[in-house]
């Protein structure tokens, strides 16, 4: 392939579409536009909040893409014309273009609540700027309230917790149970658990209904009544897909909003493909639309729709919803369908929880107890699970549990998987959870 690439987005979904464009297609000339100039790498924000991460330290960089001959222009996209295959730029400049990758990513979802303009309410952003910001504010406040019981409140809740001593941290979270689109109701309570032991004060089932202060956040209601004296807010409750540059173009989205795209990540405009967080993502087990919106995903994408652009060639199969979130040295992960989801669709499913070791023999100093929940459909194919433990071990066994629900396996092949064993790192072979899991599941469903 040869001509002009434009990719609209830096973050982790184009500038991965870059790199594999340059790889495959070397003599394309590769422009990538990036509204935002100094930004963080959003992952690792929680740490940078609480003072565990130097805000220098954890800047996002597109220098590389620089070296590989990419042309990087710090500007906002305004108008896409996919008539004429042209760019409209803010700075008033027009690309043309033989493909385009759309790769604009997320903002926060809002509340809406009179709270803009309110000095210490803060949404999460990319920008260094409104990071040094929160951090700078998080420092002098006595007391923090995070609105978001979901994966990115509870890491920053209990990040603060940790790193800021004398904190008052308070989260607040509207449904009944933290994490709750996630988790099954036993993991939620561990999860509530472990943030009340270090600290934080947890309020379930209730919302925030105002904010109230002179130029500056002093008090936030709530709709249970109660109303909290604060210094700084936080606001985590979720993120949207920015698809105004798509949908003002004419490019259809899907029901949620997304832009939609086939296997291949083409939308329904000729030479225009999307990736990330933008885009419309299926679950592999239904192909159902899930909620999804990952650093990692979009990782992928970007690599996939590179060597699309030049000859659809590689399927970007559906994904498996999955996320890890900590509290201290608690991790907690998910992967698939879990309870909620599954009671939701209406799908019977047989469950096995297994309690064991990360390492073994378990008299083995540094040791930790390590759970593990599985979910087999009625059929017997495995279509989740959700583990927590204290090791790094974690995050590997979602993975692990990712790949055989991402591979649709049947108790049995789930049973005949090998699983790498050393004693410091890993639940000992007699105990592994994985298959114990699916040998207890394989009983259930004879
Ligand atoms: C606090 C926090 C913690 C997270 N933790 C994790 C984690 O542990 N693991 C994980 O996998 N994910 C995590 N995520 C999610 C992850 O950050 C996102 O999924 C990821 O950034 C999405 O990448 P993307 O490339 O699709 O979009 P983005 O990173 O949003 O990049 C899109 C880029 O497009 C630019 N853009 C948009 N419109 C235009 C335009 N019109 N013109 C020019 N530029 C434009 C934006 O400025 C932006 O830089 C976390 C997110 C947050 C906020």
């Amino acid at each position: 392939m040869k001509g002009r690439v434009v990719i609209v987005g830096g973050g982790p979904a184009g500038f991965n579409v870059a790199r594999a464009v340059k790889t495959f297609y070397p003599e394309c000339e590769v422009t990538l536009i990036e509204e935002k100039e100094d930004t963080q790498i959003p992952c690792s924000i929680p740490f940078v909040i609480a003072g565990r991460l130097p805000l220098e330290k954890n800047r996002y960089s597109l220098e590389k893409l620089k070296e590989l001959g990419v042309e990087v222009r710090t500007c906002k996209a305004e108008v896409l014309d996919t008539g004429e295959r042209k760019l409209f730029l803010e700075s008033g400049e027009t690309l043309c273009y033989d493909k385009l990758v759309l790769a604009t990513g997320w903002k926060p979802k809002v509340l809406s609540l009179g709270e803009e303009g309110l000095e210490g309410v803060y949404y999460i952003s990319k920008t260094t700027e409104q990071v040094k910001r929160i951090l700078e504010d998080v420092k002098r406040a006595k007391r923090i309230l995070l609105v978001g019981g979901g994966f990115i409140g509870i890491g920053l809740a209990g990040e603060i917790k940790r790193t800021l001593k004398g904190k008052e941290v308070i989260l607040v979270e509207v449904s009944e149970r933290l994490a709750s689109g996630s988790f099954s109701p036993a993991f939620s309570r561990r999860l509530e658990e472990e943030l009340t032991a270090f600290g934080v004060k947890v309020l379930k089932g209730t919302a925030v209904s105002s904010f109230d202060g002179n130029g500056r956040v002093k008090r936030v209601s709530l709709s249970s009544g109660d109303v909290l004296d604060v210094d700084v807010v936080i606001v985590a409750i979720g993120f949207k897909p920015r698809v105004e540059l798509a949908q003002e173009a004419g490019i259809c989205l899907t029901g949620s909003g997304k832009v939609a795209v086939d296997e291949f990540l083409r939308t329904s405009a000729d030479g225009v493909f999307a990736v990330g967080n933008c885009r419309a993502y299926t679950c592999v087990i239904d192909g159902e639309e899930v909620n999804t919106m990952l650093a990692s995903v979009s990782a992928r994408d970007g690599y996939v729709a590179g060597i699309n652009l030049g000859e659809p060639t590689v399927k970007a199969k559906g994904i498996v919803p999955f996320g890890i979130t900590s509290v201290g040295d608690s991790y907690f992960g998910f992967a698939g369908y879990t309870e909620v989801a599954l009671r939701e669709k209406g799908r019977a499913f047989v469950t096995a929880e297994v309690e064991t070791k990360d390492g073994y023999p378990s008299a083995l100093k540094g040791v930790n107890p390590l759970k593990v929940k599985l979910y087999f459909d009625k059929a017997g194919v495995i279509v989740g699970g959700e583990v927590w433990g204290r090791s790094k071990y974690v995050p590997a066994l979602v993975d692990f549990i990712s790949r055989l629900v991402w591979e649709r396996l049947s108790v049995d092949e789930v049973l005949s998987v090998q699983s790498v064993a050393f004693p410091s790192v890993t639940p000992s072979p007699l105990a592994q959870p994985v298959q114990l899991g699916a040998l207890m599941a394989k009983k259930s469903l004879s």
